[in-house]
C-alpha cells in the first residue's frame, strides 16, 4: 500500500480520448487545407439491434465532429451475405472511403469471418482482417484494433517507455486480448496471456507491472491479485444490478480493492471505453494518409 492520493491514481480515459479527438480534428483540417484530402469512414449496420444502432450513431457523430466524412449504410436484418459482400466490394473501390467498419454482431445467416476477410485490409479500420493481425504480430505497420490500441496509448501516456515491463493480459479474444498481447510485445514488454483455462490466474497476475483485464466477468480481479505499484487497465464492461433496482456499469477489476494497491487504474466507465471511438477516427486518418502516400500527422 502507498500514500499516493487516490485521485492521482485514476487514469482518465475520457479526458485523454477528448484530447486525442481534438488533435485528430486539427490533423484533419490540415490534411484538407494542404492536400485536399478528407478522410471518409463508412459504417455498415445490418439489422436493427438497439445497442448496435446506438454505437453506429455515436461513431457517426464523433466522425463528423472531428471533420471527417461519415457515411452510414443500413441493410435489413434479412439481408443475405451476398448483399453485404456486394456492398463491401463497392466501398472497397470508392476512393472517397478510407475506412470500412461493419458493426458486429451480424445476423445468423451471415458469416462474420467471411465478411471481415472481404474488406480491403488497407481500409480495415477495425483491424480485424488477418492481414492486419499478421502485420501486427510481425511488427510491421498495421491498422490495429481500436480497443487494444486505446489501451496502449493510455499506458504510454501514463508510463512512457514500456520496455522491459512485465505485462499480463487476461483474456484471449481476437478483438482485445490477442492483439493487445502482440502490441505490448512490440513495445518491449514481457507478455503473458491468462484465460479461462489458466491454472493459477492470481499468481500469474501478481507478477505483472502492467495488468490488463479483458474478460467480461464483473470484479474477477481482486485486490490481492495485484502487485503493489502496478498499472491496471480494466477493459471489461459489465452491467450489474444495484440494490433498490436499476443497473450500473462495472469492470472486470474489483475497483475499491485495487485502488489502494495500484499506481494507476482505469475506471469503468470513463477509462478504456471512450478510447475506442477516438482510435477508430485515428485509424481512419491513418488509412487515408497511407492510401495517398502522405506522412502521418502526429497525434
Ligand atoms: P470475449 O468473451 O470474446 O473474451 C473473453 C476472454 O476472457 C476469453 O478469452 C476467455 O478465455 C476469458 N475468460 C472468460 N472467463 C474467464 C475467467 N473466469 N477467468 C479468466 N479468463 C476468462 O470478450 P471480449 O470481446 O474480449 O471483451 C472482454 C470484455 O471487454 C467485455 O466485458 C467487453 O464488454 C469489454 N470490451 C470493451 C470494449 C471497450 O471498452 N470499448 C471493447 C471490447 C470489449
Amino acid at each position: 500500500m502507498d500514500s499516493k492520493p487516490s485521485d492521482s491514481k485514476i487514469i482518465d480515459g475520457k479526458a485523454f480520448a477528448d484530447g486525442l479527438r481534438q488533435r485528430i480534428a486539427v490533423a484533419a483540417a490540415s490534411l484538407r487545407a494542404t492536400h485536399g484530402l478528407v478522410p471518409g469512414l463508412a459504417v455498415v449496420l445490418v439489422g436493427d439491434d438497439p445497442a448496435s444502432q446506438v454505437y453506429v450513431r455515436n461513431k457517426g457523430k464523433a466522425t463528423v465532429a472531428a471533420g471527417l466524412v461519415s457515411v452510414e449504410h443500413r441493410l435489413a436484418a434479412t439481408a443475405s451475405q451476398g448483399d453485404l459482400l456486394a456492398l463491401i466490394g463497392t466501398l472497397n473501390c470508392d476512393p472517397a472511403i478510407h475506412g470500412i467498419l461493419v458493426q458486429l454482431p451480424l445476423p445468423a445467416q451471415i458469416d462474420p469471418t467471411r465478411v471481415i476477410e472481404a474488406i480491403d485490409p488497407a481500409k480495415d479500420v477495425d483491424g480485424l482482417h488477418v492481414v492486419n493481425i499478421g502485420r501486427l504480430w510481425a511488427g510491421i505497420p498495421a491498422l490495429a484494433p481500436c480497443t487494444p490500441l486505446g489501451c496502449v496509448l493510455l499506458l504510454k501516456d501514463r508510463l512512457g517507455d514500456l520496455t522491459g515491463a512485465s505485462a499480463v493480459v487476461i483474456g484471449r479474444s481476437n478483438l482485445v486480448g490477442k492483439p493487445l498481447a502482440a502490441m505490448l510485445l512490440a513495445e518491449g514488454c514481457t507478455v503473458s496471456v491468462g484465460h479461462s483455462k489458466t491454472r493459477d490466474l492470481p499468481a500469474l497476475s501478481r507478477g505483472a507491472d502492467i495488468l490488463v483485464a479483458a474478460v467480461g466477468r464483473p470484479g474477477l480481479v481482486r485486490g490481492g491479485w495485484i502487485k503493489p505499484g502496478a498499472t491496471v487497465i480494466d477493459v471489461g464492461i459489465n452491467r450489474v444490478p444495484v440494490e433498490g433496482g436499476g443497473t450500473r456499469l462495472v469492470g472486470d477489476v474489483a475497483f475499491d480493492e485495487a485502488l489502494p494497491v495500484v499506481d494507476g487504474i482505469t475506471p469503468v466507465p470513463g477509462g478504456v471505453g471512450p478510447m475506442t471511438i477516438a482510435c477508430l477516427l485515428r485509424n481512419t486518418v491513418t488509412a487515408a494518409c497511407r492510401s495517398h502516400g502522405i506522412e502521418m500527422p502526429s497525434f
